[in-house]
């Protein structure tokens, strides 16, 4: 699951949203930070967006104020103490949004900080209130996510603007990604999860998810006692989940099943109350917990015996601890582990919440490969579901069909112009590659010209538009076999400027597209609606309609050479731009509309671009859609940028 991160996008002079994880203790009297630990765990992203040039906006979280702007949770003191940190100043928002908030957005000069009010401080926040999403959204060109803790929640600040702008991972969040995906996805064999803590309930969705993957599993913390109980030995007052016994046996039987070599503690260590220096002793598992007493820790053998199974272990997931670590007497079997596994040979990856504090506790934290920062989050990730907050940062080579960025040039270029600028293109991209197609549509004039200067580089060439005849009595036409004599691959037709002005309706675009696949050349057809249409909400109606007229009587095997450039109208040369999501939601609708007209496969290979006031800095969020493929490019792809649009697909192509 590889995301694209702040390392494989261009910072400069940017405006960079990063939603970070300031949720830390301040201290009740002098209200300032007590603990720094989360503000010095986020310094390398935010130091490397100001060493690229870039302005930081940064939003957090503090604490629980449930949509109320309390000041007890302000984020000042946060704001002092990454001031000092970082050694500039960085300046306090009085809000979250709002029109206070805008101006010193606008007003932020490149390597400046703008810490945002607490984003909680809105009730929008954790509703994920769209409004709220793209407000944060246009104060910035791209989102940086590197808050892993919350990544299990879709609030507005780490998923919901990522419907507007694109959203990239940070260190903090790449380094948790790839650590427990790997441990999820594809751990290294033998793999061993060791699983403490207070209860089975907690935990049975990962236990289930690493049943699967897992070779050894081992069982210590509170839980152990719910399985004793299970396999019917004494637990006396321990903490124990009657109502999960079944569970427990279920879960023992499905472990066997599997050969999964699932480990229950052989030993205890107990005392009549969870307090420190109270007597303690140690019993087997068949002698069982006396009433009036409790198990706290796992017993000497138990260490022993879990030691030796993790031993060859190459991948290890630790999650909960083996006992009441807090407590010095109770603590052995958690540190034991924790020393054991600290010089293992092995990846091992330790789980969030109370197995973090436990490996902090013994200053073991960087003797391992990773300590998750996130409780819920990693516990989710580990259950093997798809986190809202790490789904909605783009896929990096995740894109199922090659990508084409093809440059419409429209009425424009005289024969030297065009052959100047082709060879440009030329240079600065390299050609097309096995990850990206290029390709230009000059006037018909330069069509031979440009199609001289791309040779041999891949580079593909279109026209704007041709004839549905061979030959014959048609003043003023190109015909297809005329185009197909000079090398020329692609063909627009139906762009919306000539639906508009030269009246063509989509009997006689089907009637082109007809010709020009008889031909052999591939047709980038053109599909969209206007403003009103869209308003009037009739966006999907009008585009089934021009795309079952368009179609009509071609089979599969040919529309699934056709590329299609879904262009809404009224972003054409307007400026104005579809959001993302926009762009997305139609596309889909197209992929799904031709798999009801041809198949499933046909629909997965027909390349879709979308097409209307494409630039370098608004493609990225375009361009890591799902279904888009490509862009369809007019006003920039008569200037350099359009080598720039290249980079950009290169990125997350393939
Ligand atoms: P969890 O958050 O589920 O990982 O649980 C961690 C808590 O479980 C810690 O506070 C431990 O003190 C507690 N714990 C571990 N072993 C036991 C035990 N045998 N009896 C009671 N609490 C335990």
């Amino acid at each position: 699951m590889e995301k694209l991160t702040i390392k494989d996008v261009d910072l400069k002079g940017k405006k960079v949203l990063m939603r970070v994880d300031f949720n830390v203790p301040l201290d009740k009297e002098t209200g300032k930070v007590s603990d720094d630990t989360r503000i010095r765990a986020a310094l390398p992203t935010i130091k490397y967006a100001l060493d690229q040039g870039a302005k930081v906006i940064l939003m957090s979280h503090l604490g629980r104020p449930k949509g109320q702007k309390i000041p007890e949770y302000s984020l000042k003191p946060v704001a002092e103490r990454l001031s000092e940190l970082l050694g500039i100043e960085v300046k306090m928002a009085p809000d979250l949004v709002g029109p206070e908030v805008k101006k010193m957005v606008e007003e932020l000069k490149d390597g400046e900080v703008l810490l945002l009010e607490n984003t909680r401080f809105h009730p929008g926040e954790t509703k994920n209130d769209p409004e709220l999403a793209k407000e944060l959204a246009s104060y910035a060109d791209i989102h940086v996510n590197d808050a892993f803790g919350t990544a299990h929640r879709a609030h507005a600040s780490n998923v919901g603007v990522a419907q507007y702008i694109p959203s990239v991972a940070g260190f903090l969040m790449e380094k948790e990604i790839s650590a427990l995906g790997k441990v999820v996805e594809n751990p290294e064999k033998p793999f061993a999860v060791i699983m403490g803590g207070a209860k089975v309930s907690d935990k049975i969705g990962v236990i289930e998810n690493l049943l699967e993957k897992a070779d050894t599993f081992l069982i210590g913390g509170a839980m152990m006692f719910t399985f004793w109980k299970a396999l019917g030995y004494k637990t006396g007052n321990s903490l124990v989940e009657d109502d999960k016994l079944d569970l427990a046996k279920e879960l023992l039987e499905k472990a066997k099943n599997k050969g999964v070599d699932f480990v229950v503690p052989v030993d205890a260590v107990i005392a009549q109350e969870m307090k420190a220096g109270v007597e303690k002793k140690v019993v087997t598992m068949e002698e069982g917990v006396p009433e009036g007493w409790m198990g706290l820790d796992i017993g000497p053998k138990t260490i022993e015996l879990f030691k030796d199974k993790l031993k060859n272990a190459k991948t290890v997931v630790w999650n909960g601890p083996m006992g009441v670590f807090e407590i010095d007497d109770f603590a052995k079997g958690t540190e034991e582990i924790a020393k054991y596994l600290a010089q293992l040979d092995a990846m091992v990856v330790v789980g969030g919440g109370d197995s973090a504090a436990a490996i902090n506790k013994f200053g073991l934290e960087n003797e391992v490969t990773h300590v998750s920062t996130g409780g819920g989050a990693s516990l989710e990730f580990l259950e093997g579901k798809e986190l809202p907050g790490v789904k909605s940062i783009a896929d990096k080579g995740k894109k199922k069909r090659r990508l084409m960025i093809a440059g419409n040039w429209k009425m424009n270029k005289t024969n030297s112009e065009a052959e100047a600028f082709a060879r440009k293109i030329t240079q600065l991209t390299g050609g097309s590659d096995e990850k990206v197609e290029v390709t230009l549509c000059p006037p018909f004039t330069a069509l031979p010209v440009v199609v001289e200067v791309v040779r041999g580089t891949q580079i593909t060439v279109g026209a704007q538009n041709m004839y549905p005849e061979d030959s014959g009595a048609f003043t003023g036409e190109v015909s297809p076999l005329m185009l197909k004599d000079i090398d020329v691959d692609y063909v627009i037709i139906g762009h919306s400027e000539r639906r508009k002005y030269f009246k063509e309706d989509d009997e006689f675009i089907n009637r082109k597209l007809k010709a020009a696949l008889k031909h052999g050349l591939t047709p980038i057809l053109c599909v969209g609606e206007v403003l009103e249409e869209r308003e009037k909400n009739l966006t999907f109606c009008v585009l089934e309609n021009q795309l079952r007229r368009d179609l009509d009587e071609i089979e599969a095997n040919d529309v699934q050479k056709i590329v299609i450039a879904y262009e809404p109208v009224w972003a054409i040369g307007t400026g104005k731009v579809a959001t993302p999501a926009q762009a997305q939601e139609a596309i889909r609708f197209i992929r799904e509309l031709l798999a009801e007209m041809y198949s499933e496969e046909v629909s997965e290979k027909v390349r879709i671009l979308y097409g209307g006031s494409i630039n370098p800095d608004n493609f990225l969020g375009i361009i890591v859609q799902p279904d888009i493929d490509g862009g369809l490019v007019g006003g920039a792809s008569l200037k350099e940028s359009f080598a720039k649009l290249v980079e950009i697909a290169r990125k997350i192509a393939l």
